[in-house]
């Protein structure tokens, strides 16, 4: 800590804070200049001399180190990864999507959804047991079955599972059942609960505050980390502005602003952040795109009918669309090499139109017959697995450039293959679906 003195500032007041700073079993060093004082604080506990701003001749007293002991750069500038079953978050891994319902409604609804977004790519799955409402007449949450439910879907899916603790009481029952802990918005103050999650071997996911600022949600992460727990993992979820387009404003700046200052891994939450389903989509892609290390996203098979959070929630549909363009997000940054070959050239007008008419024919059959090769694929990976190879895709650009007269640039080209590969994913995820509906009917 430096403190300023006033200029002029008499020798009674700079030995006053000497001796206040000293008395704390602090360092002081003093250092005069022209105009003014300065003094140097050294010491472990600094916070013993908070409150020196006030003393009579201070001008100012500034921290130089982080508040933050343990979340903060000074701290540890290696960045923590936390390796929760087979995925690993934070530190520059891949990024790690959590996706499920807000609350476990039933047996059915979790295992559907699970399975659902395992297929599609997730790596975790979400999902509320215990809820805190707003209204305390709203869906408060399953309780323990549900937290059962939650470990048997892992159990067959493999995905590790992230859930809500709202009672310092439960947390010997989380340790049994959960793999990662949620502290929600609404408890991001509650010290007690911080305390009793810090005290767990299970990584802490925590949400910032509804009005916290970084300041404060890095303190509640510093009740976690100094009661023994070195794995917190902050999740922003939008914070409550003037604004009311939107449920919450989801603050993007976050990640780069903890990035400068934290070593802990950054999980964005479009759900909660936006309230909007049209709106997760492009959130989740940005939050990607500047660099979160984890989504936590809400997905219901059957929105309009969630028990909460439905205008948020995403179909599997749209949750299978969203994975692909996550997946294609990092493809875009990879570089395509362009190749060309001399053009073909066309003869005649009305030879040329015979040409171009066959070719479309040709074409319409050969699409017809890529979709049901893409079928083909499917069914031999089996349903349950999303089959959406984005080296493929590339290597298709790569080879349709290779093979071009280069008559069409590189993004007309690649809109075309797009075109062709997007409603070949759309056509096998409605086949998916349909055949799990059927399996599910059949009681499989
Ligand atoms: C949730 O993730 O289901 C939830 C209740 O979030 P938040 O605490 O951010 O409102
Ligand atoms: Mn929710």
């Amino acid at each position: 800590m430096i403190v300023v003195m006033r200029p002029g500032a008499p020798k009674e007041e700079i030995d006053g804070v000497c001796s206040l700073i000293r008395s704390q079993g602090l360092e002081a060093f003093v250092s005069e200049g022209q105009e003014r004082v300065i003094i140097g604080v050294v010491g472990v506990d600094i916070e013993r001399v908070a409150h020196i701003g006030t003393l009579p001749g201070v001008e100012q007293a500034l921290r130089v180190t982080s508040p933050h002991k343990l979340a903060s750069l000074e701290h540890s500038t290696e960045r923590t990864r936390i390796k929760v079953g087979d995925a690993t978050i934070g530190a520059g891994s891949p990024l790690v999507v959590m996706a499920g319902p807000c609350s476990v409604e039933s047996r059915e609804q979790l295992f559907a959804t699970a399975r659902w977004v395992r297929r599609e790519g997730a790596h975790m799955l979400r999902g509320g047991a215990y809820k805190p409402r707003t209204s305390p007449y709203a869906f408060q949450g399953l309780g323990e079955p549900a937290l059962k439910m939650l470990a048997e879907a892992r159990e067959e899916t493999g995905m590790p599972v992230v859930t809500e603790l709202t009672d310092p009481g439960d947390v010997e029952l989380f340790d049994k059942y959960v793999d990662i802990i949620q502290i929600g918005a609404r408890n991001m103050h509650n010290f007690v609960l911080l305390r009793a999650a810090g005290q767990t071997r299970r990584p802490v996911l925590l949400k910032r505050g509804l009005a916290a600022t970084i300041d404060e949600w890095l303190m509640a992460a510093e009740y976690v980390l100094s009661a023994g727990n070195s794995n917190v993992i902050l999740c922003e979820r939008g914070i409550r502005t003037f604004e009311r387009a939107t449920r919450n404003t989801l603050d993007l700046s976050a990640v780069p602003v903890l990035r400068e200052m934290t070593h802990l891994p950054i999980v964005i939450d479009p759900s909660h952040g936006t309230g909007k389903r049209s709106l997760v989509g492009p959130m989740a892609l940005a939050a990607a795109a500047v660099g979160a290390d984890g989504l936590l996203i809400e997905v219901h098979p059957d929105p309009p009918h969630a028990r909460s959070d439905g205008d948020q929630s995403l179909s599997f549909q749209e949750f299978g669309s969203l994975m692909d363009e996550l997946r294609r997000l990092e493809y875009l940054r990879a570089n395509g090499k362009k190749t060309t070959r001399p053009p073909e050239v066309p003869v005649g007008v009305g030879g040329i139109r015979e040409r171009i008419d066959s070719i479309d024919e040709q074409l319409v059959q050969l699409i017809d017959e890529r979709a049901r090769l893409a079928l083909a694929v499917q069914s031999a990976k089996g349903m349950d697995a999303h089959g959406h190879d984005v080296e493929r895709e590339r290597a298709l650009v790569e080879r349709a450039m290779a093979s071009s007269s280069g008559v069409m640039d590189a993004e007309e080209l690649q809109q075309i293959l797009t075109a062709v590969v997007r409603a070949s994913r759309a056509m096998q995820r409605r086949h998916a679906a349909l055949q799990r509906q059927m399996v599910d009917l059949g009681g499989g």
